[in-house]
């Protein structure tokens, strides 16, 4: 399809949008910032109250009163306006825009017309651009983003993993082999497993596993499973056993799909980090092995044991080990990365660092990328954040590190530049920095991890 065909058909798109309702883009982009609504109640819920962030009451009620009025109102001219007959105020209030009204017509089901608007706007997009149409965008082209403008943004924080650091391929095959010997050493997996290799670009982040079925799928952001992704081990599902694995439907209720951190959907996990690449591959040989040597087995043990041997590779710092010994071959470095950390100072922006990794780790990566002067372009550095739980729970309190990376026991009531801490909490970082707000941006690639910034305390934006 051409850019002008494509542009077309977006214009088309906005138009039938725009000829109806309030757009429906304004109450996705509200509920995207809204406390909770994305990151940890929209995906699930039957996420526990543990699961809110920690805004004070007060943030909250501000937040409330700046969001609704983006709840966009039934059409005015549709069916479904409203008329004031002079009955008692107050009598059929409907409290939209903080009006009452009093109607003869029926009431409004507020949450059936916004089904039924978000099913007109998804059949559109169906009916209006072709299959397969989205493989036409060019993974290397820059596109620019409308919705930041960096003239207003004073404060940059980054993430480190992933972030300020990219990691080579070399890294994701140290921890597949790692977690598949791990498997075959201590949970005493066929010997067989062994002679499976990592295999670059079999899966990409943001990929879901069904568990329970062993299967590995794209779900789209409509949780419907996308035909044509779905592999149980190495091999492809065809579309018609995938409609009757799933009764009938490609699509996968919400409280199916869990929330990433922790784990509580029963069915699905998401992976969302670059991490986890290893991770999927090594599920997907382990069940190609019990598939093709006709091997019962239950798919969630299957799962439980892949998650524990990567995990293992994490919590005893293999990960940290391998890179440490050998920064040429793990760390993607490039010129790029000093050049923006410099550039951005040399405007006279702040910056901060909050990553879930220990200092001796990245300081070693720092001065290799950077330079052995790299803490001097930060403001505030945090490590071992303990990410999310460090946006939502705010329980840990700041901890500062000396010199040597040993625990100090003095009480944080500032965070200087020049200083390491460890762990603390979005509260306090905001209490003690007054920054927030729009002028603040968060560079971090776990979706919802990082994301909780800005769901957590309104309202950091966020790049990925
Ligand atoms: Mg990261």
């Amino acid at each position: 399809m051409s850019c002008e065909k494509l542009w077309k058909v977006g214009r088309s798109l906005w138009h039938k949008s725009s000829k109806s309702a309030a757009p429906l883009w304004s109450s996705a982009k509200v509920q995207a910032f809204a406390c909770g609504g994305l990151a940890s109640r929209g995906l699930n819920p039957t996420d526990p109250p543990s699961a809110k962030c920690c805004q004070s009451a007060t943030e909250r009620d501000a937040s409330a009163a700046r969001v609704s009025p983006a709840i966009p109102p039934p059409p005015s001219g549709s069916n479904h306006r409203l008329q004031v007959v002079g009955k008692k105020r107050g009598e059929d209030s409907l409290g939209v825009s903080g009006r009452s009204f009093s109607s003869t017509a029926p009431k409004i089901d507020t949450k059936a017309y916004l089904w039924s608007r978000y099913n007109e706007m998804k059949r559109l997009v169906h009916d209006l651009i072709p299959p397969g149409v989205c493989s036409l965008l060019n993974p290397s082209t820059i596109y620019a983003n409308n919705e930041v403008s960096l003239a207003e943004v004073d404060i940059y924080g980054f993430d480190y993993d992933y972030t300020l650091a990219h990691y080579s391929s070399a890294l994701d095959t140290m921890i597949f082999n790692k977690a598949r010997d791990f498997l075959i050493e201590h949970y005493k997996y066929p010997q067989g497993i062994s002679k499976y290799d990592y295999i670059p670009n079999f899966a990409a982040r943001g990929l879901h596993y069904d568990i329970q079925k062993g299967l590995l799928m794209k779900i789209d952001a409509f949780h419907y499973i996308q035909p044509g992704t779905v592999y149980r081990g190495l091999r492809p599902v065809p579309d018609e056993d995938v409609l009757q694995l799933y009764g009938g439907t490609h699509h996968v209720p919400l409280h199916q799909v869990s929330a990433p951190f922790p784990l509580k959907g029963p069915k699905m996990k998401q992976f969302m980090d670059v991490f986890s690449l290893p991770e999927m591959t090594l599920l997907a040989v382990a069940n190609d092995f019990f598939i093709s040597n006709d091997i019962e087995y239950d798919p969630v043990h299957l799962y439980k044991d892949v998650s524990d041997a990567v995990a293992m590779v994490h919590i005893k710092g293999y990960m940290y080990k391998w890179i440490m010994q050998d920064l040429e071959k793990y760390i993607v470095r490039g010129d790029e990365t000093y050049a923006v950390l410099h550039r951005l100072v040399s405007n006279g922006k702040k910056l901060f660092l909050i990553t879930n990794s220990p200092f001796s780790f990245v300081d070693k990566g720092m001065k290799y990328m950077v330079g052995k002067d790299w803490r001097e372009f930060f403001d505030v550095i945090i490590v071992q954040a303990d990410k999310p739980h460090f946006f939502n729970d705010c329980v840990k309190p700041f901890r500062r590190l000396d010199s040597n990376g040993d625990l100090q026991w003095d009480k944080i009531k500032n965070l200087d530049k020049g200083q390491i801490y460890k762990q603390g909490n979005l509260f306090d970082f905001l209490r003690l920095t007054g920054w927030r707000g729009s002028k603040v941006l968060y560079f971090g690639d776990h979706l919802y991890s990082d994301l909780a910034v800005s769901v957590g305390f309104l309202f950091f934006a966020c790049l990925f």
